[in-house]
């Protein structure tokens, strides 16, 4: 049975990850300190047989006996808010961590793949995004936390792979949307979603002419698959390229909770990108992928689990306690 190490397994997109590798028949072990991610999520996956834990900051030294033959390196706050909160654990684990799982990687011999994001391509000035555009992000504003530690990390995986001949992959991510999303973690879905079910006014930041593509998780999950067991080292973008303004989101989340809150604007947050779309050709190419389900359909089971979420989670304003974790 082959091993595969899932660092975020208790975050949104890690514990997907995490299930999908148990079904698929591996041996899965989890590593997560749960600074956004949620013992929920852990407690779900330890109900698979072949699923083991591994309560660890992977910033720190990661000791691991035995064999493994994939890490997937998915640990890291990738809400706008939560990095703001938490700026310099984003950058260690972004830079750090990723050190540290290269090295791992490289003294078990195994593949690798990181999570990398549509924000390396900052605020961009080429759209739909394609992988050799450079990108426009400014180091220094809130969110450099987030892009330069990605970039950094981009940049000692390729290191890796050029000077010790590592497996290693890149994906891409754009933003990428479902069930286990935390409600409060200030992505524009769920908080839309939370406040048409609290009944509050939604929140539009900006005019909300900004432009973003959002992709079902599922869809996103079956990329980063094709990806891990392909032969491409260089970073592929993986997103639904399906491009809509927030405007008319806020719309779609009314129709789809019929409620009619009234929408209120707040200012854009600084560097906030105005459009974002990914340019998914190379994807269609060499790893034969590309989104197949719908907003419609996809919103509505995202809306469909929060709804099935009890009134205590529904209210509560944020159960992550960035505290203990700030002090380093
Ligand atoms: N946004 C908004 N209202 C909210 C939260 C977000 O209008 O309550 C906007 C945000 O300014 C951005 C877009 O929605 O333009 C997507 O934001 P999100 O935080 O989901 O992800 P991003 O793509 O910016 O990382």
């Amino acid at each position: 049975m082959k091993k595969v190490l899932i660092t975020g397994a208790a975050g949104f997109l890690g514990s997907h990850l995490s299930e999908r590798f148990l079904k698929d028949g591996f041996s899965v072990v989890g590593m997560d300190n749960y600074i956004t991610g949620s013992l929920k999520n852990i407690e779900l996956l330890s109900s698979y047989q072949n699923f083991e834990f591994i309560e660890h900051d992977v910033t720190k030294h990661i000791e691991f006996k035995g064999d493994l033959d994939y890490i997937l390196h998915f640990a890291s706050p990738a809400s706008p808010i939560d990095y703001l909160k938490i700026p310099i654990q984003t950058l260690k684990v972004g830079s750090l961590g990723t050190h540290n799982l290269l090295g791992l990687a490289k003294a078990k011999g195994a593949v690798i793949l990181v999570a990398s994001t549509s924000e390396v391509y900052g605020d961009p000035l080429v759209h739909p995004q394609v992988e050799s555009y450079f990108g426009n992000v400014n180091p220094i504003g809130p969110r450099g936390v987030y892009d330069e530690a990605k970039r950094f990390q981009e940049a000692i995986t390729m290191a890796y792979h050029r000077f010790h001949k590592l497996d290693t992959k890149i994906v891409r991510i754009f933003n990428t949307y479902g069930p286990r999303m935390r409600l409060n973690d200030g992505r524009v879905l769920p908080a839309f979603i939370g406040q048409a079910l609290r009944g509050e006014d939604l929140t539009i930041f900006g005019d909300g002419e900004q432009t973003r593509s959002f992709c079902y998780v599922d869809d996103l999950i079956d990329g980063i698959v094709k990806l891990l067991f392909g032969n491409y080292n260089e970073p592929v973008n993986l997103g639904n390229p399906d491009e809509i303004t927030i405007n008319e989101f806020a719309q779609e989340i009314l129709a789809l909770t019929n409620t009619n809150q009234k929408i209120v604007y707040k200012p854009l947050p600084e560097n906030d990108p105005l459009k974002r779309r990914p340019n998914i050709d190379l994807a269609l190419d060499i790893l034969g992928w590309k989104p197949s389900v719908s907003r419609k359909i996809g919103l509505q089971r995202t809306y469909d689990y929060f709804c099935s979420l009890n009134r205590e989670e529904l209210f509560k304003k944020d159960h992550q306690n960035f505290e203990k974790f700030n002090k380093f």
